[in-house]
């Protein structure tokens, strides 16, 4: 069985909990106003004025001017985000995240020594709001899909389980929306068909969709019928590990992106050593104002070091930059080609005496950072530049 566990509005609930005075109030956590900032995350008092998330601070604060606005303090995120981590980890080690506050857990090799799906599920809940001061959304079911669905029917606050066998019932109802895959445009396009439940995809023959829609039909139909094969894919596994960040205005400054770069690398270097791997292929990527993205690659010697790998990234943003200078609203960088440390370890006797120093600073910055919190020690960027 897997267990969807969705944070709700997680930036905005952190930042209450740290503040008691605040419960209850509509707070945004986002980018301010005067800097065409945008709303991260909408507390449910801000929501009940029709705020929500990606929506332009100046627009929020006009639906509701008694509005309380946060900065975003990311490091914070991530350190709860680890604690959120930590809590799973106790159940299954089958974690798949897809966002801080978001990921699938496959419990059932973990049913036998902790009980059913369904209790895990109201467990975690439970210690996620007794030892964190937060509350999450789950949504237990036999695959992806459902559990999703399930957590998100539920919101906030909630613990939905859809029993084997019960799936059908439970989905048949359902606006098609709630097909993965749909688009608003496609979403149209089987309304003039006459389709707008999830009963009325699974009613008509799989070749009628296939016929119809291609590929994507003969997904939506699967769906529909409460078919998903995708296993529950831990990090462990991934091909990738990456961060990235949607800045709140376009920047065109190449020391402000550089100064952006710096802080993902070192989440990157963090990351990696965290997990005890080594990456050598590493990507930047960035999308410009047109939201056109695009993405630059370099080979390294597997590494997890934050020193060479800021190294690198830099040199990718820099002709990036030459080639084209035009403001970006988002940044971001990963390393794939994964390996083990251990896999690694062979390399490591190859490698130059030079690296033993920045391998010796990353040990004590992530010490450090794990002691008194992410970001307590930054490098400078012209000491390592
Ligand atoms: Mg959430």
């Amino acid at each position: 069985m897997i267990i969807h566990v969705d944070m709700d509005a997680f930036y905005a609930s952190v930042e209450i909990r740290d503040r008691p005075e605040l419960t209850g109030r509509p707070v945004v956590v986002g980018g301010s106003s005067e800097h065409r900032g945008v709303v991260a995350a909408a507390s449910y008092a801000a929501r009940r004025y029709g705020v929500h998330s990606a929506m332009p601070t100046a627009t929020a604060k006009k639906l509701c001017p008694e509005l309380v606005l946060l900065p975003v303090d990311m490091p914070k995120y991530l350190e709860v985000s680890e604690q959120i981590r930590a809590v799973f980890y106790r159940y299954t080690p089958d974690i798949e995240p897809l966002a801080l506050d978001e990921a699938f857990l496959d419990v059932t090799a973990s049913e036998r020594l902790f009980g059913p799906a369904q209790h895990i599920a109201s467990e975690i809940r439970q210690v996620i709001r007794t030892q964190l001061g937060l509350t999450a959304s789950v949504g237990t079911a036999s695959n992806k899909f459902i559990a999703k669905i399930a957590s998100e029917l539920d919101k906030p606050d909630g613990c939905l389980f859809v029993p084997r066998g019960e799936e059908q019932p439970f989905l048949d109802p359902l606006p098609i929306k709630y097909i993965w895959g749909l688009g608003d445009k496609t979403i149209a396009r089987y309304r003039t068909l006459g389709i707008a439940t999830i009963k009325d995809i699974r009613c008509r023959p799989k070749e009628y969709f296939s016929a119809e829609f291609g590929v994507q039909g003969i997904k939506a139909w699967e769906l529909a019928n409460g078919i998903d094969r995708r296993p529950v894919e831990p990090e462990r596994h991934s091909k990738s590990v990456s961060h990235e960040l949607t800045f709140a205005t376009d920047i065109s400054a190449t020391e402000s992106l550089l100064g952006i770069l710096l802080g993902l690398a070192e989440q990157l270097g963090w990351r990696l050593r965290k997990k005890g791997l080594k990456g050598s292929c590493l990507n930047l990527k960035f999308r410009n104002q047109s939201f056109q993205t695009r993405t630059r690659s370099c080979r390294l010697a597997a590494t997890d070091s934050t020193a060479t790998i800021w190294q690198a990234a830099k040199a990718l943003l820099l002709a990036a930059r030459e080639a084209d200078p035009a403001p970006l609203r988002l940044l971001g960088l990963g390393m794939s080609k994964l390996s083990h440390r251990r896999q690694a370890q062979a390399l490591l006797e190859l490698e130059p005496r030079a690296q033993e120093q920045s391998r010796k600073i990353d040990a004590l910055t992530d010490r450090i950072n794990d002691r008194f919190g992410k970001g307590t020690l930054r490098r400078g960027m012209s000491s390592s530049s």
